[in-house]
C-alpha cells in the first residue's frame, strides 16, 4: 500500500475524552473515531488490525472443529421470552419494535438464537457433538461505555457454542475450546493468563476468563507464585486459616470512640491492630437486612456473599435501614444483640477477644467473642483474597495480585438453554434426551485495544507482527526528487510484496521527522529507511520498532531479514 494513496488521519494531540492508552492511541492513529458513545467507526488501520485477530480466531476455530456461521444482529422477542431472559436482562438489552408492533431487540449475545437453530435441526446423537461460531457485532447498551473499543455498546465479538450429548462429553469440548483460546491469545502476541471465574447468575459448573495483563485492567486477578492456580478475586478462594490455640475469653468491655468510625480511626483511637477488630457490614440482600462480620483488614467479597446467600440483589444497606438494625449511626455496627441474620467470614471464627461496634453511637465494644455474645447463622468464605495470602491449592504458594482485561470468556452452561427452549436429542435406543451446552466468547476489537495496552511508548503502538495493521513500513527521505531513492524504494516495495509481506510504503511528499512521527506512532513492526546517503553504499536502515535496534544493511539483506522476522512471527 502506498501511503500517499491511503487514508492514516493521524492526530498530533491527545484526544482530551480519552482515558486509557490504547483509546488515545487509536485515535492518535487514526484506526478509529467515535460516532456515538460506546459507537466508533473502524478506519483502514483499525479494521486491519481486527481482521488480523478475526483471522486468527477463525483458524484456530475451525482447527478446533467450530463450524462458522452467521446469525442475525436484530434478534425477535419470543426466544428471548422462551428462556426468561427478556425480563431479567434489563437495560443492557436495547429494545425495539418493528412497523407491525412486533417486539425486537439487537443480540448482545446468541444462546437463545443459536438453541432455536440446533432444536429445530438436530435430531440423533449421531449429529453430535456440534460447535457452531459466529464472529459479529455485538450490542449491548453498556451503562457506562468507555475506553474506546475496551467498552464500547457496539463491538465485535466471537461467540461459540457447543451442544453435546451429556456433561462429560460437554467437559471434552469445553477443554477444545480453552486450548483453542490459549493458542489465539499465544498468537496474537498477548500477554496473559487464564483464571477461574465465577459462573454469575448463568449458574453452570465451571468457567474461565483469559486476562490479558494490565495496569488499567477493570478487573482484579490473582496467582499463586509457586503452583498454577489463577482466579478472578471475584471467584479466588481463601485459605481456611487454622482456628487459633485455645485463648481464654476476657470480659466484655465497653469503649467511648467519640467520632471515630471507620476502621483505621477506631484502631489508632484504641490502639489495636485491624487484625484484631472485626467489621460488621449491614447490607440488603433482595431487600431483607443481613449483616456480614470480616477481620478488620479484610474486604468483603459481594459475589461470595450473594452465592452464598441465593440471592438475586444484594446492596449496601442506606444509613436509616443500619440506624433501623443497630440502633446507632453507621460506623458502630457490631454483631452482639443484633436480632438479624449474621454471617461471618471464616477467619472470624478463629478471633478471639476482639473489637467492634457497640451498636450505639459513640461506643465500641472490647473482647468481643462470638461463641460467647452472638448468634452467627453461617461461617463462610465471603472475602476477597489479598496480596501475599496463602494459596488454597498448595502448600507454602502465596497469592500475587494483578489487574487484567477479560479479553475472553469460556463457559459451561448445562443444560440451561437447551431446558428452557427444549432443545433435545434422540439416543441410542430412541429415548429423548436435553443437549448439555458450552458458550465462549472473544472480544476482538478488546483484544486489540488490550494488546495496545500491553505495547506502547511515548512515541506510540508497538504492534506484535501477528496483529500489525502492516508488517513494515518503507520511510523515504525525498522519495518525490531524488530518483536513487524513488527506484530503490519501489523495488524494495515490490520485492517485499510478492513474498507476501504486508508492507506500507510512505511514498508522501513529507519531511523525514514527520515520516518517522508517524511510522512510530502507528506501530508497525520492522521499518525500512531508505535515504540517499546510505544509498551510495547499496545499503538501507533496518529498525526495529520494539526494541529500536537499527542495523545498516545492504538492500537484498534488509529485505531478507525483513521476510524471515515476519515468517518466524507468523509461524502458526
Ligand atoms: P465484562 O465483564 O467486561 O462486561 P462480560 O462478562 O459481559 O464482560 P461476555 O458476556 O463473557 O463479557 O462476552 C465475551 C467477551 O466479549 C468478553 O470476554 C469481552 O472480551 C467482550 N466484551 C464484552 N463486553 C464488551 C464491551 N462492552 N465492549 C467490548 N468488548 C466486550
Ligand atoms: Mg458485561
Amino acid at each position: 500500500m502506498r501511503y500517499s494513496q491511503y487514508f492514516i488521519p493521524t492526530l498530533k494531540e491527545t484526544p482530551s475524552d480519552a482515558e486509557v492508552i490504547s483509546h488515545q492511541l487509536m485515535l492518535r492513529a487514526g484506526m478509529i473515531r467515535k460516532v456515538a458513545a460506546g459507537i466508533y467507526d473502524y478506519l483502514p488501520l483499525g479494521l486491519r488490525s481486527i481482521r488480523k485477530v478475526e483471522n486468527i480466531v477463525r483458524e484456530e476455530m475451525n482447527r478446533a472443529g467450530a463450524i462458522e456461521i452467521l446469525m442475525p444482529m436484530v434478534t425477535p422477542a419470543e426466544l428471548w421470552q422462551e428462556s426468561g431472559r427478556w425480563d431479567f436482562y434489563g437495560k443492557e438489552l436495547l429494545r425495539f419494535r418493528d412497523r407491525k408492533d412486533g417486539e425486537f431487540c439487537l443480540g448482545p449475545t446468541h444462546e437463545e438464537v443459536v438453541t432455536d437453530i440446533v432444536r429445530r435441526e438436530v435430531r440423533s446423537y449421531r449429529q453430535l457433538p456440534l460447535n457452531l461460531y459466529q464472529i459479529q457485532t455485538k450490542f449491548r447498551d453498556e451503562i457506562r461505555p468507555r475506553f474506546g473499543l475496551m467498552r464500547g455498546r457496539e463491538f465485535i465479538m466471537k461467540d461459540a457454542y457447543s451442544f453435546d450429548v451429556d456433561s462429560s462429553a460437554a467437559d471434552i469440548s469445553y477443554d477444545k475450546m480453552y486450548q483453542a483460546y490459549r493458542r489465539i491469545f499465544e498468537r496474537c502476541g498477548l500477554r496473559f493468563r487464564a483464571v477461574e471465574a465465577d459462573t454469575g447468575s448463568i449458574g453452570g459448573t465451571s468457567s474461565h476468563e483469559f486476562m490479558v495483563l494490565a495496569e488499567s485492567g477493570e478487573d482484579a486477578i490473582v496467582s499463586c507464585n509457586c503452583c498454577d492456580y489463577a482466579a478472578n478475586v471475584e471467584k479466588a478462594e481463601a485459605r481456611i486459616s487454622e482456628v487459633t490455640a485455645h485463648v481464654e475469653p476476657r470480659p466484655l468491655e465497653k469503649v467511648a470512640t467519640p467520632g471515630k468510625k471507620s476502621i483505621e480511626e477506631v484502631s489508632a483511637f484504641l490502639d489495636v491492630p485491624s487484625s484484631i477488630m472485626v467489621k460488621t457490614l449491614v447490607l440488603l440482600a433482595d431487600d431483607e437486612p443481613v449483616v456480614a462480620l470480616l477481620r478488620g483488614d479484610h474486604d468483603l467479597n459481594e459475589i461470595k456473599l450473594k452465592n452464598l446467600l441465593g440471592c438475586e440483589t444484594l446492596e449496601m444497606a442506606p444509613d436509616e435501614i443500619v440506624l433501623k438494625v443497630t440502633g446507632a449511626q453507621p460506623g458502630f455496627a457490631g454483631p452482639v444483640g443484633l436480632a438479624v441474620k449474621i454471617v461471618a467470614d471464616l477467619v472470624v471464627r478463629g478471633m478471639r477477644n476482639f473489637v467492634t461496634g457497640a451498636n450505639e453511637t459513640d461506643m465500641h465494644l472490647k473482647n468481643v467473642n462470638l461463641e460467647r455474645d452472638c448468634a452467627v447463622k453461617a461461617f463462610a468464605d465471603i472475602r476477597n483474597v489479598s496480596q501475599g495470602d496463602p494459596c488454597p491449592r498448595c502448600e507454602g504458594g502465596a497469592m500475587e495480585l494483578w489487574r487484567g482485561i477479560e479479553v475472553g470468556h469460556v463457559f459451561k452452561l448445562g443444560t440451561k438453554y437447551s431446558q428452557a427452549l427444549k432443545a433435545t436429542y434422540l439416543d441410542a435406543d430412541g429415548k429423548e434426551q436435553i443437549i448439555f451446552m458450552g458458550c465462549y466468547g472473544i472480544g476482538v476489537g478488546r483484544s486489540v485495544a488490550s494488546c495496545i495496552e500491553q505495547n506502547h511508548d511515548e512515541n506510540g503502538i508497538i504492534f506484535p507482527i501477528p496483529i500489525a495493521p502492516f508488517h513494515c513500513i518503507i520511510s523515504t527521505v525525498n522519495y518525490a526528487k531524488e530518483e536513487e531513492v524513488r527506484k530503490a524504494s519501489d523495488a524494495i516495495y515490490e520485492q517485499l510484496l510478492s513474498a507476501g509481506v504486508e508492507v506500507l510504503l510512505d511514498d508522501r511528499d513529507e519531511r523525514p521527522g514527520i515520516k518517522f512521527k508517524d511510522a512510530d506512532l502507528i506501530g508497525i513492526p520492522l521499518r525500512i529507511v531508505v535515504g540517499a546517503k546510505n544509498l551510495v553504499e547499496g545499503k538501507v536502515e533496518l529498525k526495529h520498532r520494539a526494541t529500536g535496534e537499527m542495523e545498516l544493511l545492504l538492500v537484498a539483506e534488509a529485505v531478507e531479514k525483513v521476510k524471515a522476522a515476519v515468517a518466524e512471527a507468523l509461524k502458526k
